[in-house]
């Protein structure tokens, strides 16, 4: 059975329920997100599921449209999820393909919903995350910049120092002069 509540989000395509149910519907044998904007179908012929294999055991395939499949979780989750990987896995080359098999999530999805959620894609926060560990590392380490470079995950270290710039308005090498403790 469908509450009123449950039809009224269908009805108008409400994604705060995206992360509580997906509805499938008898007659077409597909299922989607409360959100999805695919044709309203009659009330009666809508069942309502609240774990995600329910539907797909009782024969339904996914939508195509609002790819149903993805894990119950609030953008703001999903974000905060996305946030963590970038930070453990910034050393690595870390594609936007990758990103998304680790964060259960279509590139286009993932994209949409960190810019909603963060105002920067992901690609972009993770640029931010490898300059900010490289700041650290010219402040607190003697290490050369190549090799600084190559330890967040920009091994092109032209690139880096052209991303450096362009973040902090000086050179590794300025910032590093600039910052780190003297004497002793
Ligand atoms: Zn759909």
């Amino acid at each position: 059975m469908i509450t009123d509540e449950e039809w009224q989000a269908i009805k108008t395509n409400d994604a705060t329920y995206d992360s509580k149910f997906r509805y499938a519907v008898k007659t077409t044998k597909i299922f989607c997100r409360p959100s999805c904007h695919s044709r309203l179908p009659k009330r009666e012929n809508v069942e309502v599921f609240y774990h995600l294999d329910d539907p797909i055991n009782h024969g339904y395939r996914p939508c195509k449209r609002c790819r149903p499949t993805d894990a119950f979780v609030s953008n703001e989750e999903w974000t905060q999820e996305i946030e963590t990987i970038l930070q453990n896995n910034y050393q690595q080359n870390l594609t936007l393909e990758e990103l998304a098999y680790l964060s259960h999530g279509s590139e286009s999805h993932l994209r949409h919903v960190f810019k909603k959620v963060t105002n920067k894609t992901p690609q972009q926060r993770l640029t931010e995350i490898r300059l900010d560990v490289a700041k650290h590392m010219l402040v607190t380490t003697d290490k050369p910049v190549e090799k600084i470079a190559m330890e967040v995950g920009l091994a092109n270290v032209s690139y880096f120092i052209q991303r450096f710039k362009h973040s902090f308005h000086e050179s590794p090498k300025q910032y590093r002069k600039q910052h780190q403790k003297t004497g002793c």
